[in-house]
């Protein structure tokens, strides 16, 4: 029995099973008894449709899950790995030309499938509980835009990754980990000035009620206004969010129109105090690391792979090539990045309650964080009670009760300290 065909189909089930089981256990709590101070936040008619809101989307992503899978099962045993081999190799014989081609052609089958999943997503369960306000125009746009982005900066990326393995033989792990991070880096710093606006458009904050608190706390805070910005979220959806990227000059802190709509400036500005903590408490920088980190690891691990014959036979391809090692690593990598994932959402989890400590420290009225984030989990329906097993799994953010228990707690040391 060949080893790697066990593991990837190891991995493949055990990744379906976890996830359903988690998403099934995440519907059963939706009956638990929910907390009173929840219970009448939502109130019975919000409560209630938050819970059928989960239950369609967990139906949802269980059928696009097994969907995928029966996909991804019957391309890779009636030898659709071998098949698409031939096809490149018949096109050209550089290797480096087959391997872009190979990887991009899986990559746009799999983007093609998600397309049709993506629209029912938007145009069916989003619209049906009132969230969608994209048109077919705009949902097009952003997956052609999507995927011209993900040709170029992927690509070049794929392209550099097999030209390293293909010359550099044993440091190559090494010299690709170093050109990876240095990407990042580049994306991370260039991507709110460069990429984001592609999608969406950043105005300066208007003049207003709101602005002269904004600059007031920015300017305590000494955070620059002119990185504040209001981006056109109404155009997709009526959801709210507020989000800090970037690095150096060009960070930016962006707050949807729809956040600004459905909230009072004092709650607004305890949301930025949210976004500056990110910055100050240097989250970005190690968000950054921690790719790094992971992306070292998953490349010694893929120069490992890569000269097992074991591997190839797996895939059921003839031929060992660079370009089917390195789909044949994803596939036996995915386990170790999955549990890899848990820890990340557990890093990102614990830097969200320490930027909710950085607003309560630093805004002006910290209580109106908790109103902030109470309206947000009832516009967007959240799950009153999600299940650990399902927050450890797909949580980057705490659930909203932990998540209050945390600011209440913070206050109170506060006051008597
Ligand atoms: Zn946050």
């Amino acid at each position: 029995m060949n080893v790697f065909f066990l593991v990837i189909v190891l991995a493949l089930v055990c990744d379906y099973a976890l996830h359903t089981v988690a998403d099934l256990l995440n519907v059963r709590s939706l009956e638990r008894p929910v907390p009173g101070s929840i219970a009448a936040l939502y109130g019975q008619e919000v409560l209630e449709r938050s819970k059928r809101y989960v239950r369609e989307v967990t139906r949802e992503s269980i059928a696009e899950r097994s969907s995928l899978l029966a996909v991804f099962i019957l391309f890779w045993l009636t030898g659709g790995f071998d098949w698409l081999d031939g096809v490149v190799r018949d096109w050209t014989g550089s290797e480096l030309v087959r391997g872009l081609a190979y990887v991009g052609l899986l990559a746009l089958a799999y983007s093609a499938a998600s397309v049709p999943l993506e629209a029912y997503h938007t145009f069916v369960i989003e619209s049906r509980f009132g969230f969608n306000r994209t048109s077919w125009v705009t949902f097009l746009l952003d997956r052609t835009k999507g995927l011209a982005l993900g040709a170029i900066l992927g690509g070049a990326l794929i392209a550099g990754v097999l030209q390293l393995f293909l010359t550099m033989g044993d440091i190559a792990w090494l010299l690709c980990w170093l050109t990876l991070a240095a990407f990042s880096l580049v994306v991370q710093w260039l991507g709110p000035s460069l990429i984001l606006p592609l999608f969406n458009r950043f105005t300066p904050m208007p003049e207003g009620e709101l602005r002269e608190a904004v600059v007031a706390y920015a300017d305590f805070v000494r955070f620059p206004l002119e990185n504040v910005y209001v981006i056109d979220g109404s155009r997709r959806s009526t959801r709210a969010n507020a989000f800090f990227t970037g690095l150096g000059r060009r960070r930016r802190i962006a707050l949807f129109d729809t956040l600004i709509e459905q909230h009072s400036p004092a709650e607004l500005v305890a949301i930025l105090a949210h976004e500056v903590g990110h910055y100050r408490l240097h989250h970005m920088v190690q968000g950054l690391l921690i790719g790094a980190a992971h992306a070292g690891v998953a490349l010694f691990v893929l120069q490992l792979l890569l000269g097992q014959p074991g591997l190839y036979d797996a895939m059921g391809v003839g031929r060992p090539s660079l370009h089917v090692g390195l789909v044949g690593f994803a596939l036996i990598y995915a386990p170790l990045d999955a549990g890899l994932g848990v820890l990340v959402n557990r890093i990102s989890r614990s830097q969200e309650y320490a930027a909710d400590r950085f607003a309560l420290d630093t805004a002006p009225y910290p209580a109106a964080l908790a109103f902030a984030l109470r309206t947000l989990s009832v516009v967007n329906l959240t799950h009153p009670n999600p299940h650990l097993l399902y927050v450890m799994l797909n949580y980057s953010h705490p659930p909203l009760v932990q998540r209050l228990k945390a600011i209440d707690d913070h206050l109170v040391v506060a006051d008597s300290g």
